[in-house]
């Protein structure tokens, strides 16, 4: 299964990514998450891509088609892929067409922006291996550290409110738009995300499984 997890930032694409991904074996990619490790490691990449996530904007187009390029074409990938975080912009998804890669569906979570920032607020992230947490919806076994490695949960900094609100606008100008990209290849999936996490998954499953 080849499927593009749509969705504004904290609608909670990534939990459901890393169900989905458990349930089918097949890896999860996240340009955020290739995008955070550079940022760590100091590579050319990440300084490049530093002042645009901060400010909770889009990395320029090429940058992250790059990226994909790069780890779509790795071995684990040949099984199928789940894409959270990409495309984000027309272009991003019409150079995935381009790559000859078709998607078997794009599945948008919906939230509303009211809901996305209160559940920004309380998010947090394992500085040592990126798990996400949340201090109402996912709490760590021990606060403020992570269950799988027991590195400290922090703030992302793109998390803080106002960088929030900037990433919500980004999101409605630049990547809702999708919807209506894949709505015309008849892909496009839509789910109500729930206050409950297991509840927006059994959707998700549902939905998936209908493809
Ligand atoms: P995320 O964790 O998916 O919310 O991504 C964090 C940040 O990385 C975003 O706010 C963007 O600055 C950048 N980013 C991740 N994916 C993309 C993408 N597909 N296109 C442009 N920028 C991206």
């Amino acid at each position: 299964m080849k499927l593009i997890l749509l969705g504004a930032p904290g609608a909670g694409k990534g939990t459901q990514a890393e169900i989905i991904s458990e349930t089918y074996k097949i890896p999860t990619i996240s340009t955020g998450n290739i995008i955070r490790a550079a940022l760590k490691e100091g590579t050319e990449m990440g300084l490049k891509a530093k002042a645009y996530t901060e400010k909770g904007e889009l990395v320029p187009d090429e940058i992250v088609i790059g990226i994909i390029k790069e780890r779509l074409s790795e071995p684990d990938c040949n099984g199928g892929f789940i894409l959270d975080g990409f495309p984000r912009t027309i272009p991003q998804a019409e150079a995935l067409d381009n790559m000859g890669i078709a998607v078997d569906a794009a599945l948008s979570i919906e939230v509303e922006d009211s809901e996305i920032v209160k559940r920004m607020s309380g998010r947090r992230v394992c500085e040592k291996c990126g798990a996400s947490y949340h201090t109402e919806y996912k709490k760590p076994q021990k606060d403020g550290i992570c269950n799988a490695c027991g590195g400290n949960l922090v703030i992302r900094k793109d998390d803080e409110p106002e960088t929030v609100l900037n990433r919500l606008s980004v999101y409605h100008e630049q990547t809702e738009p999708l919807k209506d990209y894949y709505n015309k290849q008849n892909k496009l999936l839509i789910v109500e995300g729930q206050d409950d996490v297991k509840d927006t998954t059994a959707l998700v499953l549902k939905a998936i499984s209908e493809i």
